[in-house]
């Protein structure tokens, strides 16, 4: 099981438009992430069918009424203790929501506002409680918009009602391809334009067109996007973004860098006695680095500005081979570290002894910049090895 969805309840969202192989994807999903499975659709259609097509003349107060009527719970499957259900008023919910029929009036009582308030807080509460694949129509945009992967599961029209038409032979009900295909189509336009909680991609789904793709074929594509460690640096459709440091704590941080530029002997001895003809290298070098260091984020496009409380360079040198050893330290208070601030440093006093020495010698070497130490902050300390 994925670590992330063991320690605390985390929902994956799947959504999209009727036939799709949503229920299928969304129930071998769970399985094979060891966490329930959600049909909410499976809601909307026993409320369909328990209140009918009048529930469209029924008061706010009436209909809120009538729905608290149906407890919907996820209780312990008959035929697999070991995994979940969804119950109502202590009953398994059964193939008998399984028809046109109650697939029509759901999406007809679907669009009441408040039917759908009251489904959704039911599921928002199954969110609280069990870590679930949520599979319907709303789980990414509007009951679970802080899910941890939200998916959105779409197919051209006539591949869903091929499928449609495929699973009906295959539990020997009749099937006419232009007539289911028509009620897909209806169904799709009540879904997609009603004025609340219309069927859309989560602007941070990934929506995956399953035309083209074999049921295996979805389902490694959701498995391995949700193993998949995180980068944080990408949004969900795979461009760059800065990331959102605005809820993590502040803490204390600190980050050193190191590098070295290697030059000849003579102008290292130019260098040390001042002699160079731009004058004081390594003052000019301390104050370009503190400079960079405090400038990084203008140069660093996903770097976040940061309130510096300390900056400074130190240099030794060394005869053998002749080079100057460059440190850079940077302190912060705040919700990102400073390694970037230490290396950019770094780098700009290293190309500054560069500038104020090239009239003595072009082929000076700059080499091995890399973060020594850095502490504070989530992932801790952190000491480069030798
Ligand atoms: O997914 P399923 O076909 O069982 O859903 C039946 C109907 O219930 C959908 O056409 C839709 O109108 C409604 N529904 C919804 N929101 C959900 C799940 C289903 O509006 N989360």
């Amino acid at each position: 099981m994925n670590p992330d969805l063991r320690d605390s309840p985390s929902v994956i969202t799947l959504d999209g438009p009727a036939g799709v192989g949503k229920s299928t994807m969304a129930r071998r999903l769970a399985a094979s992430l060891g966490v329930a499975y959600l049909d909410t659709g499976a809601m909307y259609r026993t409320l369909g069918l328990g209140l009918g097509a009048g529930a469209a003349d029924l008061s706010d107060g009436e209909l809120r009424r009538r729905c608290a009527e149906y407890r919907f719970s996820l209780e312990s499957c008959p035929s697999n203790p070991d995994s979940l259900c969804l119950f109502c008023n202590g009953r398994m919910v059964g193939d008998e929501i399984r028809t046109e029929k109650a697939g029509r009036l759901a999406s007809l009582v679907a669009r009441l506002p408040a039917l759908r308030e009251a489904l959704q807080s039911v599921q928002r509460d199954m969110g609280r409680r069990w870590s679930l694949v949520a599979e319907g129509r709303d789980m990414g945009t509007r009951v679970f918009p802080e899910a941890q992967h939200k998916f959105f599961l779409d197919a051209r029209p006539e591949v869903r009602a091929e499928r449609r038409c495929r699973d009906l032979a295959q539990r020997g009900e009749a099937a006419d391809k232009a007539a289911v295909l028509a009620a897909i189509r209806a169904r799709d336009e009540q879904d997609r334009t009603r004025a609340v909680d219309p069927l859309r991609p989560a602007p941070d789904a990934h929506v995956i067109d399953t035309s083209d793709l074999t049921p295996d074929e979805v389902l490694q594509s959701l498995i391995h996007t949700v193993r998949a460690p995180a980068f944080s640096h990408l949004a969900a459709d795979g461009s760059l973004r800065m990331v959102d440091v605005g809820g993590k704590g502040e803490s204390e941080r600190v980050a050193r860098a190191r590098g070295v530029v290697e030059m000849r002997a003579e102008t290292l001895d130019l260098l040390r006695r001042r002699a160079l003809p731009k004058g004081d290298v390594l003052t000019a070098a301390k104050i370009a680095g503190i400079m960079a260091a405090k400038r990084t984020w203008e140069m660093i496009p996903l770097c976040h500005p940061l309130s510096i409380t300390y900056a400074d360079l130190r240099f030794s040198i060394q005869d053998e081979p002749p080079a100057v050893i460059l440190e850079s330290e940077v302190r912060a208070r705040g919700a990102t570290g400073v390694e970037m601030e230490a290396l950019f440093a770094v780098q700009t006093a290293a190309a500054t002894i560069y500038d104020m020495a090239k009239a003595a010698q072009k082929d000076m070497i700059i080499r091995d910049v890399r973060l020594v130490y850095k502490a504070g902050g989530k992932s801790g300390e952190f000491t480069a090895p030798g």
